[in-house]
Parts: structure tokens; sequence; C-alpha cells
């Protein structure tokens, strides 16, 4: 018999900071609407997702299904940029993905894809389903996504030539050196994918954004005057998060819990570049000495340096006299051990974010770590990396008022250690942290309030559910 509910299949690209939201999305859509949910994932991410979702609602609608294996090595070279490789994965995962589509008993209605799956929408129009991008970033990002296309149309690229603001109708202007990488050489591959990607959001039946009314609210009317942005603004818009991962399950005995627990009420500073974000050595140690300097205390999740910056033997990886690992000062360990947790590569970040202890936040500020610090309230120091981190920071300091930036030395190009001692010093212990702070735990407010039943975010993800329910019939 026909199922009355729609059968959504939801597509993930390779990387943490996608999956995750990718899978919450689909979370939502069971417990909340009672959806069939099919998750494809590539193959290489199978493990972290079926771990992931370990709580789902109800494992009898939710379907994990890892897409046969793809080789890219004959398409981009080992030293490809991560996003290229990342492109072309997805895009040749797409014969597996219309094979196993095709083998379904029960075949989905609707395929939600997230920025870099776009190209599998064609696969949706082939099998009659309603297709829908779901961008895990923010409205201002998307609007600069489905925006440039037409930048590039026009030829205007005297952000490139004279190094100006990106300017989009009705929003706020994309400062040139927080523009992304991608955007700044039109002889870069990634220049062409995103452009594409660009155009390719626009002929979705929808757009789902992790992002609320209330935090961006310009952009939103923006994105939704046609008179500002032309055919853009005729894609529905549904603003349905802050979709954040929920609380990992605790696990007993973990050390960076039990260490935590021991502290005092917003005294720990949690220190984090997402995923798989690191530093160079250089700016490691700054970073080190500035967390000593102010006298915090702090959790550290620590990778090694990046390696083009690994120059002779100082910085191969190994351990010095007291255990720390060689790119950071000597004897830093042994100083610092009474108020200072270094983490090895990976901490159950949801779970260090929502505890009393924590008061603030080092983050390279990707959008799911932004929104995971927001619905804890937790004031944020950005130190933004890649992506369209740099627009995020801009955001979060000087919209939003919940963040602090430090400055890079002009003469050293990196952040000295003076500059992140009184950074954490003033998110921690003085007045501005404290402003900040209040700032954030109102955001904290307005997120939940959208979130809960009536809310903005609530009612716009019950839209978009009816939408899936109107195209079965
Ligand atoms: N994360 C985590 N522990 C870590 C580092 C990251 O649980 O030590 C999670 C974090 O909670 C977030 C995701 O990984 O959900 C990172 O996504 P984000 O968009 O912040 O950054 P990305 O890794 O994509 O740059």
């Amino acid at each position: 018999m026909q199922s009355t509910k729609p059968h959504a299949a939801l597509l993930a690209s390779p990387g943490m900071g996608h999956l995750f939201p990718v899978l919450e999305l689909g979370k939502r859509l069971i417990s909340n609407h009672g959806f069939h949910v099919t998750i494809f994932v590539l193959n290489t991410e199978a493990s972290t997702a079926k771990n992931q979702l370990r709580d789902s609602p109800d494992s009898s609608l939710l379907n994990l299904v890892p897409l046969p294996p793809v080789d890219i090595s004959g398409k981009v070279g080992p030293d490809a940029h991560i996003v290229t490789q990342l492109v072309v994965m997805m895009r040749e995962s797409l014969p597996g993905l219309r094979s196993t589509i095709s083998a379904m008993k029960s075949r989905p209605t609707v395929l939600i894809v997230d920025l870099f799956g776009t190209e599998a929408m064609a696969v949706a129009d082939e099998f009659m389903m309603s297709k829908f991008v779901f961008i895990a970033s923010n409205a201002w990002f998307l609007t600069l996504t489905a925006y440039f296309p037409t930048i590039d149309e026009m030829a205007e690229d005297e952000h490139i030539k004279e190094q100006q603001p990106l300017k989009i109708p009705g929003c706020k202007p994309v400062r040139f050196e927080d523009t992304l990488e991608a955007y700044l050489d039109r002889n870069n591959q990634m220049y062409d994918e995103y452009t594409r990607i660009g155009r390719e959001i626009t002929a979705a039946d929808g757009i789902l954004v992790n992002t609320f009314e209330d935090l961006e609210p310009t952009t939103l009317r923006a994105l939704r005057d046609s008179k500002k942005l032309g055919k853009i603004a005729k894609v529905p818009v549904y603003t349905i998060g802050p979709t954040v991962r929920q609380l990992e399950l605790p696990v007993m005995g973990n050390p960076v819990l039990d260490w935590l627990d021991m502290q005092p009420t917003e005294s720990v500073i949690y220190v984090s570049f997402g995923s798989g974000g690191t530093l160079p050595a250089k700016q490691m140690t700054e970073l080190a000495w500035g967390l000593e300097l102010s006298q915090q205390r702090f959790i550290w999740v620590v990778r090694p340096p990046v390696e083009n910056d690994v120059s002779g033997s100082f910085f191969t990886v190994g351990k010095i006299s007291d255990g720390t690992p060689n790119y950071l000062p000597e004897g830093f360990l042994t100083r610092t051990k009474d108020r200072g947790l270094i983490v090895n590569a990976w901490a159950p970040q949801t779970l260090v974010l929502s505890h009393p202890a924590v008061g603030g936040f080092l983050s390279h500020c990707g959008w799911n770590s932004t929104l995971e610090s927001l619905t804890n309230g937790i004031p944020m120091i950005v130190w933004p990396l890649y992506a369209e981190q740099n627009m995020n920071a801009t955001m979060l300091t000087e919209e939003l008022g919940m963040a602090f930036r430090p400055k890079a030395s002009e003469s050293s190009g990196i952040v000295e250690r003076e500059e992140i001692e009184m950074m954490v010093r003033k998110i921690m212990v003085e007045e501005e942290g404290n402003r900040i702070r209040n700032t954030v735990k109102e955001l904290k407010q307005s997120a939940h309030k959208a979130m809960e039943k009536g809310g903005s975010s609530y009612c716009s993800f019950s839209q978009f559910a009816r939408e899936c329910e109107i195209s079965l019939k």
C-alpha cells in the first residue's frame, strides 16, 4: 500500500560540517512530520553517519544507504584543493545514486541535496522527484552563492581587479578580504564550480537554509524581493534553523567532561578549529603563549600544524621533556596543567559547549560551530580559516555583536601572543565580554523561540513539509 507520508531522500556531501546538519535534518523530518527518510552518504562517511544516527527518533522510518565507492584518482590530482576533490567525488557518485534509486522498491518522492550535491537534482528530475537544496550555512552566504552567476554574467570583476567588495542588492556587501577564494580567480576550477552551483540552486523547488528570521532579517528580505534579486527571489526560501546536533550521548568517564565538572561556572574558554582545521606551527606557538599569559582556564583541541609551515626538524611531530608536542612552547603542559586541558584532535563539542563551566569559544566559526555556540549562549572569539568563515566572522562581530576578532600583526602576519592574551581576558573577565555574553544569551532565546511550536523556523519547516506532501498527491 502506498504510504500517505512523503519519502524524502537526503544526499550528504563528505565532511562532518556537511554530514552532521544533513543527518539532523533527516531526524527532524521523522520526528516532526513522520516522513520516511533515506540518507545517501558516500561510503567513506558511512560509519560516522551510522554512529551519529544512534539516537535517531524512529529507526523503522530511517534508511542509511552508503553509495557505491568512487575512485577520483584519474580525475583530480592528490594536490587538488579539498573542495575540488569533494565536488568531483559528488559528481562521480551520481551513477551510483541513480542505480541505487532505480533499484529501490519504495522510491523516494523528494530529494534534498546540500551545497556540493546540486548536480544530483538532475537525477531527481529523471525520477520525477521534487528537489530541494539545503544550505547548511547562513542566508548571507546563500545569497552570495545564488547571486554570483549574475556578477559573472555581467563580467563585473572589479572585486578582483580593484579589490572591491562584492555588491549584492539589498544585502551587506561582502568585503574583498571576506570573499571566498574561489570567487577571486577566474582561472581557478573552483570559480566555475561555485558559479555552476549558484545557477543550479535557483533551479530547485525550494531552498532550506540553516538560519532563522530574526538572525538575518535584512538579507532574508532581499532574498525574497524580486525587484532586488530577480529570479533568485522566485525560489521559496525556508528558514529552518538553528538545526544543530542534538547532544551527543555522554560517555561515562570522559576525561574532558570530568575535567569540566571540576571547573567554576563560565570560567573555561574552549578552543577548536572545527572538524579538521589547524594552524601554522608558528601561529600555534603564539596561541599557546596567549592562552598561558591570559591566566584563564582553557580546553584546546589540538591537531599537528599545517604541513606547509613545517620547516626543519623543530616542527616534526614529537614530544619534548614534559610531553608537550614540539610545536608548542617547551614546558607548556607543565605550566598550564592546573588550568588547561589539551585534547588530541577531537572533543565532544556539543557536550562541551552545553557544559555550565564553559564561558567562551575561540572558534574558526564554521557555521555548525557558530550555531552550537549561539544556542548555548556562548560568546566567541572568531578565527576564520577558510570557506565562508570570514563572512561568518564579520557577521558575528559587526552585525550580531556576539564575538570579538583578534588582529594579525602587520609585520609578522600572525596573531601575536599579547593580542590573544588580551582577547581571552576581554571575553572571559572584562565588562565588554559580559556585554557580548548578554547579547548572545538574547540570541539564544530568540533561536529557541524560532524553533518552538508557532515560531518562525517551526512554521517554515512545516510549510516545507506541506509542500512535500502536496507534491505526493
Ligand atoms: N566537532 C566536534 N568535535 C571537534 C571538532 C568539531 O564535535 O573536536 C563538530 C562540531 O560540533 C560541528 C562540526 O564538527 O558540529 C564542525 O562543523 P563546522 O561547520 O563548525 O566546521 P567544519 O569542520 O565544517 O569546518
